[in-house]
């Protein structure tokens, strides 16, 4: 599915295309909460890399978490002139690049559940609104982001 993104000021604009675009994924990390999250969590899609085309490149910065007192290899970049936070590339793994739900502005599909993660470093104030069944976890799923789109019919192939 081919997304189209931008930040808050449009100072960047961005396509790309997503394998995994429902947005079911909800991080309480304390990185997600601070830099796209204000209502506790946010949502990272799975997208390939090399689809990835940048208008307003100058624009962005990154910055690296330091995650158990190291630095993650991740690059979470954003825009420096609004601060909206765009997407993580680690290159670690060169084909992927996971944009936030936020930045998207093509309408995405609405996820049939939500899987509710890293829930060990949820601000004590966040309600987790989790339906019943829906799976939450202290830290990482068992299911990655295109196991849990091909489970549900929604990967996308294209
Ligand atoms: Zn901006
Ligand atoms: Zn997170």
């Amino acid at each position: 599915m081919r997304l189209t993104g931008s930040c808050y000021c449009k100072a960047v604009r961005f396509t790309v295309t997503a394998y995994a675009p429902a947005p079911y994924l909800r991080c309480y990390c304390s990185i997600c909460r601070k830099t796209a999250g204000g209502g506790g969590f946010a949502i990272n899609l799975g997208a390939k890399a090399d689809t990835l085309e940048v208008e307003g490149v100058e624009h962005i910065t990154m910055f690296h978490a330091r995650i158990d007192g190291q630095e993650s290899s991740g690059e979470r970049r954003f825009c420096a002139r609004c601060g909206s936070a765009l997407w993580v590339f680690d290159p670690a793994w060169p084909d992927y690049v996971h944009p936030f739900a936020s930045a998207i502005d093509t309408a995405l599909p609405e996820p049939p559940e939500a899987v509710h993660m890293m829930l060990g470093s949820k601000a004590p104030w966040v309600r987790v609104d989790a339906r019943p069944g829906e799976a939450c976890h202290d830290t990482y799923p068992p299911q990655s982001l295109e196991d849990w789109h091909r489970a549900h019919n929604l990967l996308d192939t294209e």
